[in-house]
């Protein structure tokens, strides 16, 4: 009986010590980072789990990722891009693309974005965003909070213009970059096309890059990386509930994030409550965007953050994949998007 006795004792204790050191461990992540670099590919959907991405494997292999976490319910640009910024659901902002495509915002609009929390925690802090979807400098992110806005109109121009400006010394703490040239693919040929495949394989060569530019200035030792799509893409496009549309890349990779597939649960949304956390930042009780379980925990000692070496990053994007817009298309496909652009034009105007 005392044996037994003791035995229990011995293994509550346990738990008592147990759960507390784990807690603390994940804390330890609040404010951990000076560092947030979001790279958001357009319509990647879960596609960097379908072609081979060498640059993704290098840099969140160790780290924690989920192919198809889940997107809003409309499976649109603005509704996503809008939730990933902002951490609230997309009936809740009710952002379209039309909408912000014609609209500039300020600080004073509601459901601001995590620029906004940003700045009003570090009023002089550098943040920054590159874009080639124009909208989302000019719709989403608040006109009036001093974020640096860049736009150019093809992937590998954004990608260059990253790179230039990371080597030149500037240290964001929160920079947000999005790649389009995927999502004009998929509106193309479609999203089970092999220039899809191939525009994916060319956005993760992309993300290499970019990656390496801040791992070459040391920004990776304080420095979170993430990686999110909004929505995914179908044969013709997107806008539905197919589970292809509505799965979406989130991977995490830095210094406290454990090496974890993250749970079913994961929203792409939640890229918002997670930059937050990492600066130190509260959450805005507007929030339903969660930091994911299981993604922080103790400080790895076990990695760290080297260059991704040229044989797994160059592979060398032919012209189809980087700019699929201007290459020659076939006249059905040309038909065919000519049609989906009408269709899109009025799943906008009633979203
Ligand atoms: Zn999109």
């Amino acid at each position: 009986m005392k044996i037994i006795l003791s035995v229990l004792l011995s293994a509550m204790l346990l738990l008592l010590c147990a759960a507390p050191a784990a807690a603390e461990d994940a804390s330890q992540s609040f404010g951990a980072y000076g560092h947030i670099f979001i790279i958001g590919v357009d319509g990647a959907g879960a596609a960097f789990d379908k072609v081979d991405s060498p640059c993704f494997d290098q840099i969140f292999g160790e780290f924690a990722f989920r192919h198809d976490a889940h997107t809003e319910e409309i499976t649109i640009s603005a509704q996503n891009w809008g939730s990933i910024l902002t951490g609230v659901d997309c009936q809740t902002h009710g952002f379209t693309n039309g909408g912000i495509s014609s609209t500039e915002r300020g600080s004073d609009s509601g459901n601001q974005t995590i620029f906004y929390y940003a700045r009003q925690a570090m009023p002089t802090a550098k943040l920054v965003s590159f874009n080639n979807w124009d909208a989302i400098n000019h719709g989403l992110i608040e006109n009036d909070i001093a974020v640096e806005k860049y736009h150019y109109s093809t992937d590998p121009q954004v990608t260059d213009a990253v790179v230039d400006y990371l080597a030149a010394g500037n240290a964001p703490s929160m920079m947000f970059v999005q790649l389009d040239n995927v999502d004009h693919a998929a509106h193309a040929y479609g999203g089970f096309s092999q220039a899809y495949y191939d525009a994916v394989r060319t956005a993760d060569y992309l993300v290499g890059r970019i990656y390496n530019a801040i791992v070459a200035q040391g920004l990776m030792e304080n420095g979170l990386f993430i990686l999110v799509a909004d929505h995914g893409e179908t044969t013709n496009g997107h806008g539905g509930t197919t589970k292809e549309e509505s799965s979406a890349v989130l991977a995490v990779a830095g210094r406290t994030v454990s090496k974890t597939v993250l749970n079913e649960s994961v929203q792409n949304r939640d890229v918002a409550a997670i930059a937050l956390y990492a600066l130190g930042i509260a959450e805005p009780s507007q929030f339903i965007a969660v930091v994911p379980e299981g993604l922080f925990g103790a400080l790895r000692t076990d990695v760290s953050f080297s260059l991704i070496p040229a044989e797994a990053s160059e592979i060398e994007p032919d012209d189809a994949a980087q700019n699929p817009e201007k290459t020659s298309t076939s006249f059905w496909a040309r038909i065919k998007a000519f049609f989906k652009k009408i269709l899109d034009f009025f799943k906008n105007l009633f979203n």
